[in-house]
């Protein structure tokens, strides 16, 4: 999760690259880990009342909502695993095993 991403702050400048890992320790440093904490819980909340929302009152246009809060908590993410120090392959490890588990309790896996 390291790819480049360009950056564009006006279409008559060229844009400049670079990764999300500069982004997340950029921000990091700029807020420091207590407000990205509160940010992470804000970003937590917003996505769970969008799809609150969908779930109560759906509306065809919410998607886009949903997918902007998801954005937003995945962006949080990073900077958590860059906070903390966890490698994106301890992340994937842990999802495998918790997919394993979700699976079998589904009676995908017996
Ligand atoms: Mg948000």
């Amino acid at each position: 999760m390291n790819e480049k991403i360009k950056l564009m702050s006006s279409p008559f400048i060229d844009a400049k690259e670079v990764s999300e890992n500069e982004i997340y320790h950029t921000a990091l440093k700029k807020w420091g880990i207590k407000f990205q904490v509160i940010m992470l819980g804000e970003e937590q909340a917003e996505l769970f009342k969008a799809i609150s929302k969908q779930v109560r009152k759906p509306t065809t246009t919410r998607a886009i909502e949903i997918a902007e809060e998801l954005a937003d908590v995945e962006v949080m993410i990073g900077q958590m695993k860059i906070a903390f120090g966890i490698p994106d392959e301890q992340v994937r490890v842990w999802k495998k095993a918790k997919l394993t588990k979700l699976g079998s309790l589904c009676g995908l896996i017996k």
